[in-house]
């Protein structure tokens, strides 16, 4: 089954302590996109300026990304910057020029409205409920979000909410969200406005995934060994997108707590891959093989 995605696509510069690099293919549905492609079919939808490369575009196509949702308008693309700190846990935004993306309406066109699992990127949470307005409902809804809409749009975020299956958000934002600083009490929190489902990201630490607590749904994610981190951008963002794709490749009839566990760890691993270089480069290379071992490294590395 495809997967509709909507979020930001954009020309990013990042630093870390040790490399500089601009003008890199980045963007909250890029990485999601490109991830959920090693699943199943993705659509997109977002807007670029003219600025935009071709060859990126070309990238999107050759993962066989439907790109009907894909608007280029005259202007600049949306362009953000980041710098990491000696951790490489702790991110600084140094700009953000929203360009384009100050006027995007998303727009689906008719062969994207009855697609059966979505995927809510980051973006603006007014307009993650505009693109489920235009959809007869989805099977599966997946929403992202960050600090920022928390902090400025509160309130669309929490009628959103209202119409999603599983948000996923990270600990500090969960923690924001609900003013609770116990997780535990954060999630069924969450999940009291509305996600029967919420995947609580904690960075290099994996991910809590928390479902109905009376049915011992819960289940805690580890996150893969890595020693040798070039780039954490769009990790959460991969990890989203692999779990919606994983979910419409599994595509059963009712979402159960065993494929959310799968998707959680499919989504872990395409993560882990992606943060071993800038941008979305180790995904050039990637294979499925490499999917399935490093999956199976995840199962090893859980057990006792
Ligand atoms: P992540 O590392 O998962 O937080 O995602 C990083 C990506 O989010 C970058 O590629 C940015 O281009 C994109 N991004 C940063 N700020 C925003 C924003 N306000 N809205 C949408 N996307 C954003």
């Amino acid at each position: 089954m495809p997967v509709l995605i909507v979020g930001s696509i954009a020309l990013d510069t990042v630093k870390t302590p040790v490399e500089e690099h601009a003008d890199l293919l980045g963007g909250s549905a890029s990485y999601s996109a490109v991830s959920a492609s090693f699943f199943t079919d993705a659509r997109l939808v977002g807007i670029v300026g003219d600025d935009f490369p071709s060859a990126h575009v070309d990238y999107f196509k050759s993962r066989r990304i439907d790109l009907a949702g894909l608007q280029q308008v005259a202007g600049s693309s949306f362009r953000w910057s980041g710098e990491y700190m000696t951790d490489m846990n702790t991110r600084e935004t140094r700009s953000v020029a929203l360009n384009v993306f100050e006027h995007f309406t998303p727009h689906l066109p008719e062969s994207y409205r009855q697609t059966p699992y979505v995927l809510l990127a980051n973006i603006a949470p007014s307009l993650q409920s505009h693109v489920l307005d235009q959809m007869a409902r989805p099977r599966f809804i997946v929403a992202d979000t960050m600090d920022l809409w928390i902090t400025i749009a509160k309130a669309d975020l929490l009628a959103l909410l209202a119409r999603v299956d599983l948000l996923i958000l990270n600990d500090s934002e969960a923690k924001m969200l609900t003013d609770e600083t116990n997780l535990i009490k954060a999630a069924a929190m969450i999940r009291g406005y509305g996600p029967a489902y919420v995947a609580i990201k904690k960075g290099e630490h994996g991910c809590l995934l928390f479902g109905d607590s009376t049915k011992d749904e819960f289940f805690s994610c580890p996150a893969f060994p890595l020693a040798n981190l070039h780039d954490p951008t769009g990790a959460g963002d991969c990890f989203a997108g692999g779990l919606i794709g994983a979910l419409a490749r599994a595509d059963e009839e009712t979402v159960t707590f065993e494929a959310l566990k799968k998707a959680v760890v499919s989504g872990s691993v395409v993560a882990s891959y992606n943060v071993e270089a800038f941008s979305l480069e180790r995904l050039r290379s990637l294979q499925p093989a490499d999917i399935e071992s490093r999956y199976a490294e995840f199962e090893r590395i859980s057990r006792f």
